[in-house]
C-alpha cells in the first residue's frame, strides 16, 4: 500500500494535502507534517497545503491559499477526513487527476483511487509517521517531529484516552529522539485562553448528568456568542465533562444558527459512532460528531446517548 502511495507521489509535480472541516490537531498536524516530509524528500515537487485557516492552530501548519487551476491534474491526498462531504474544500479537489485517502477513521466512504485507511492508529499523525519509516533513508527532522507529535497528543488527549497504544508510544519516542520540545508541544495544547475558561466555568455550573451516567450541555448560540471564542476554540472544552467520574458518555450541543447545532459526541467505553452516524455525522467509535437541525432532534440524540447506558 505504502509502496503505491510513493510510486503514485512520484508521478505528480503538484501535489495538494487536504484535511477535514473543523480541523482538529490531528487533522492539520497529519497535513502539515505530510507536506514538510513530501518537500523533504521531492524538493523540486510543489507542496501545497489549503483549508480554512484557523488561528488557533497555526502553530502546528499555516494554510496556503492556492487558485482553483492548481487542482488540475494534481494529486490530491486527504488525511484524517472520514467521508469526502467532510473534506475542507469547496470542491475544486474533484479536478484532481487522482486522489489517495490516508485516514484512521472507521472506512466509511473509501472516497479515494488510493485508500489507506486504518482505524487501529490512535491518530492520523501516528500513520503519517509510519509512511516516513517505509521511505528509503528518510531523515527525520525535528520540524517534521513537532507536527506530528502534535497530531498524535491532539487525538490521544495526551496520552490519554484508549487509543493511545505500544506503537503510539514508541512512535512518540521516536519523535521525540528528534529533539522537540515536548513539554512544549503538551503546555501549548494544554493551555486555554481566558474564553474558553469561562466556557468551562458555564459548561461546569449548567451541565445536567442523568441516572445512566450520560452528561450534557447545551449552548444556546446567544450564549455561546457572548464567550467570544475565537474558531475552533470551543473543541477546547469538549474533554472537559469526561473528567467527572460518574460520566459515562457526553455530548457538548452548540447551536451555531436557528436550525443548525453541532454536536461532539464522546464516550469512555460503549462506541458512540453508530449514533453519530444516525443523526447524519461519523467519526471513531470513542470521539465522533455530528451536525442536526433541529432542537427535536437535539433530544432525540439526547435520548439515544441515555439510553446507552441502560
Ligand atoms: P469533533 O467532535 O468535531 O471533535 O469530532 C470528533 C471526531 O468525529 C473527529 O474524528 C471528526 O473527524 C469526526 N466528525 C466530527 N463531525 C463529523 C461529521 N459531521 N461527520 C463525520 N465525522 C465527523
Amino acid at each position: 500500500m505504502i509502496d503505491d502511495i510513493l510510486k503514485t507521489i512520484e508521478k505528480y509535480n503538484n501535489i495538494i494535502i487536504l484535511r477535514h472541516q473543523n480541523p482538529d490537531p490531528d487533522a492539520i498536524g497529519s497535513q502539515a507534517g505530510l507536506a514538510a516530509i513530501l518537500k523533504a524528500e521531492y524538493p523540486q515537487k510543489n507542496i501545497y497545503i489549503t483549508g480554512i485557516d484557523l488561528p488557533v492552530l497555526n502553530w502546528i501548519g499555516k494554510m496556503q491559499v492556492i487558485p482553483a487551476e492548481t487542482f488540475k491534474d494534481a494529486l490530491v491526498i486527504a488525511v484524517d477526513t472520514a467521508n469526502s462531504r467532510r473534506i475542507d474544500n469547496c470542491g475544486d479537489y474533484l479536478r484532481a487527476a487522482q486522489i489517495i485517502k490516508i485516514d484512521h477513521h472507521p472506512n466509511v466512504d473509501p472516497f479515494g483511487d488510493i485508500n489507506w485507511v486504518d482505524d487501529s492508529f490512535s491518530s492520523c499523525a501516528e500513520m503519517i509517521f509510519s509512511f516516513t519509516e517505509q521511505i528509503p533513508n528518510f531523515k527525520l527532522t525535528k520540524e517534521i517531529a513537532e507536527k506530528l507529535y502534535a497530531g498524535i497528543i491532539g487525538d490521544t488527549v495526551r496520552f490519554l484516552n484508549g487509543e493511545t497504544s505500544y506503537r503510539t508510544l514508541i512512535t512518540s519516542a521516536k519523535l521525540a529522539k528528534t529533539g522537540i520540545d515536548i513539554s512544549k508541544i503538551s503546555l501549548h495544547e494544554d493551555e486555554m485562553s481566558l474564553q474558553v475558561a469561562r466556557l468551562e466555568a458555564y459548561i461546569l455550573e449548567n451541565l445536567k448528568i442523568t441516572d445512566s451516567g450520560f452528561g450534557y450541555i447545551i449552548i444556546r448560540k446567544d450564549k455561546l456568542e457572548s464567550f467570544n471564542l475565537d474558531e475552533g476554540e470551543l473543541d477546547h472544552a469538549v474533554p472537559l465533562i469526561g473528567r467527572i467520574n460518574k460520566v459515562h458518555n457526553w455530548i457538548v450541543v452548540s447551536e451555531k444558527d436557528p436550525n443548525r447545532f453541532r454536536v461532539n459526541l464522546r464516550s469512555k467505553c460503549v462506541s458512540i459512532n453508530d449514533i453519530a452516524e444516525k443523526y447524519g455525522g461519523g467519526g471513531h467509535p470513542l470521539a465522533s460528531g455530528a451536525y442536526v437541525g433541529s432542537m427535536d432532534e437535539v433530544n432525540r440524540l439526547i435520548s439515544d446517548m441515555d439510553n446507552l447506558n441502560k
